[in-house]
């Protein structure tokens, strides 16, 4: 069963910082299989480990009919411009803000199997980075809106239909029991 349910704001997982992958093993194969199905069947165009319900420090990205993902990323350049634009999460669904992000960043971590990997995005890839790094972090993207932005969006996750759904359990590995329930 690849596609995973996709855990909703609410859920401690979307606020607690990642643990920093340490094994590349099949297990960790495995849960970048279920990410990027996860992310394409959504679809969306990132999909971070935390949001299917595992502390690690993985994300998917499907951006400009590139599909890949970056394990334990670290995001160094940056660029001074910013772009704004609407955001969404598939962790919010149905709901977008404008949400002010850098124009380029360079991302560097592994792939699956432990090899080293640079990404330069911009536009769309540099959005979905800085977004994605953010979920590793335990930070949202209404975490980032500017204050007006931020009440609207609060009032909207109140009123959203799945207000209320989401499942508070943690796990850290993808396919243990081992949980750390709140
Ligand atoms: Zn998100």
């Amino acid at each position: 069963m690849p596609v995973q349910p996709i855990r909703l704001f609410g859920d401690p997982v979307l606020t607690t910082p990642a643990e920093t992958v340490t094994t590349f093993d099949k297990e960790l194969r495995v849960l970048v299989k279920d990410l990027t199905d996860t992310m394409v069947d959504a679809p969306g165009a990132g999909l971070a480990a935390p949001q299917i319900g595992v502390s690690l420090r993985v994300f998917t990205y499907d951006v400009d009919d590139t599909i890949g993902h970056l394990v334990n990323p670290v995001i160094g350049t940056m660029s001074e411009e910013i772009q704004d634009g609407d955001e969404g999460c598939l962790s919010f669904p149905g709901l977008t803000f404008p949400t002010k992000r850098r124009e380029r960043v360079v991302a560097t971590g592994f792939n699956m199997h432990g090899d080293p990997v640079t990404i330069e995005g911009s536009a769309l890839l540099a959005r979905c980075i800085q977004h994605e790094v953010d979920h590793l972090d335990g930070i949202l993207f209404i975490d980032r809106l500017d204050r007006e932005q931020r009440k609207l969006a609060m009032k909207a996750v109140r009123e959203a239909e799945w207000a209320g759904q989401a499942t508070p359990t943690v796990k850290v590995s993808p396919h243990s029991t081992f949980g750390r329930g709140m």
